[in-house]
């Protein structure tokens, strides 16, 4: 089987198609064209909901907005060329939360709920209208996070087109101002698009750095940028996005939420980071915690929680440490163990894996991939390998073959180079 490999698009191509998509559908000419990336997070997988750490990479797959600013009106005026259709009109003054009268249905609820959002957060006030056309190469439902892209491009461009001078640019980023656009977008997604997320998604997309994935610290929203250039190591991020329909997810996040809440308290600890940091700083053992919760599910998601903290930690310092450079030296076989063990995790005690998700790691695996797992959060969805970049193109054909074997859809194939955060776009 041939591998499908979805290619990105650079500034000039994704301008120019959204530019066309704006002409077609609007009158007069976009002030300009803005974008932002969706992400893979490398490790620290449903830690961000218990205080924990992971770490993304703003892929260079991006969402592209053109937009132009109406003032003297409230009018919003979207069309998306994923979303085939006459363009949506939402009047911003009618715009409010799922479940009330302004819920905003569709693809719509994610640009309309930023304005709202900025508004809200009291980052800005009395928005004008915009119309704004939609382009995107970052597969949409694959744990690729499209939501944040789409969210992230349109806040960007409301922040230069309303004069709001939060995000700085992609040269020289606010990184404050931009934690607080981001801020924005997660209540977008959570309260007008209706969908739980926690905050990784959109601070990769505002805050991650080229040639450097994002060590986000979810309980403070602190961020550090650690160097992780592959290409000087030979070597390659290989995502596979299995295109498996996402099975029972609404219930079975909020299920692993509560058992993670319902835990904490049971241990008399505000959240599971507060564990994995005692475990971690020699203050108790793990075995100690999970003895004192009684219910087996309980015990495994807490181990998959605690581990997976420590994991990114482990990952970061083995990246820091090799004297070599970040794995060019011993690290290489040790983050290797690391993205293995954290998908051993994720299947057995944290139970969001999939029978496809699994395929693709040990096909991975076989043709020679340095450690593999799934990523996002699970039951369908993406997984990551690391592989050598001249067996890149053997690993993708091991995957794809052994999809084909099984019986299942070809899969896509995509190369995650950390790559520039969201921003204005020359073209
Ligand atoms: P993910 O973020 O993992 O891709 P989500 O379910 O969170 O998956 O978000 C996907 C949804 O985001 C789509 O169903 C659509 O509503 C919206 N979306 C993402 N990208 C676009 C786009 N380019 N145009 C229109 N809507 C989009
Ligand atoms: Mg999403």
């Amino acid at each position: 089987m041939t591998a499908d490999l979805l290619p990105a698009w650079d500034d000039a191509a994704g301008a120019a198609r959204v530019r066309h998509l704006f002409a077609g559908t609007f009158e007069g000419e976009p002030e300009g064209v803005w974008a932002a990336p969706g992400r893979v997070n490398v490790v620290g997988e449903h830690t961000d909901y218990n205080g924990g750490l992971c770490l993304p990479v703003a892929l260079p797959h991006r969402t592209f907005v053109a937009a132009v600013a109406r003032p003297g009106t409230r009018r919003l005026r979207l069309v998306s060329a994923q979303e085939p259709g006459p363009p949506r009109e939402i009047d911003l003054d009618d715009v409010g939360p799922v479940g009330t009268a302004g819920e905003v249905h569709g693809w719509a609820a994610y640009v309309a709920g930023v304005l709202w959002a900025l508004e809200a957060e009291g980052l800005a006030a009395g928005l004008p209208g915009l119309d704004v056309a939609v382009d995107s190469c970052v597969p949409a439902g694959a744990g690729l996070s499209s939501s944040a892209a789409l969210e992230c491009a349109v806040v960007v461009a409301v922040d230069e087109l309303a004069g709001l001078g939060l995000a700085g640019s992609v040269d020289a980023p606010d990184d404050a101002g931009r934690a607080r656009l981001a801020a924005a977008c997660v209540r977008a997604e959570n309260e007008i698009a209706g969908a739980p997320t926690g905050g990784m998604d959109q601070a990769a997309a505002l805050r991650a750095r080229a040639g450097h994935a994002l060590l986000l610290d979810c309980r403070d929203g602190q961020v550090e940028h650690v160097p992780l250039d592959l290409t000087v190591s030979g070597l390659e991020l290989l995502v596979t996005d299995t295109r498996a329909e996402h099975r029972l997810v609404d219930g079975q996040y909020a299920r692993r939420r509560e058992v993670c809440e319902e835990a904490a308290r049971r241990l008399g600890v505000p959240d599971l980071r507060t564990v994995a940091d005692a475990v971690m700083g020699g203050e108790t053992t793990l075995d100690e915690v999970l003895s004192r919760l009684a219910d087996s599910e309980e015990r495994a998601r807490v181990r998959h929680v605690v581990t997976e903290i420590e994991r990114v930690r482990l990952l970061v310092a083995r990246l820091r440490d090799d004297p070599a450079g970040p794995l060019r030296g011993w690290s290489l076989n040790r983050v290797a163990e690391t993205l293995d063990a954290s998908h051993e995790s994720l299947r057995d005690d944290y139970e969001v894996s999939s029978p496809e998700l699994d395929l693709a790691v040990a096909a991975a695996r076989g043709a020679g991939a340095h450690g593999a797992r799934m990523t996002g959060g699970g039951f369908g969805g993406s997984t990551i390998a690391l592989v050598e970049a001249d067996a890149a193109g053997a690993v993708t054909t091991a995957v794809a073959d052994a999809f084909g074997r099984a019986g299942l859809a070809a899969p896509g194939f995509l190369h995650a180079t950390a790559s520039d955060p969201a921003g204005r776009v020359r073209g």
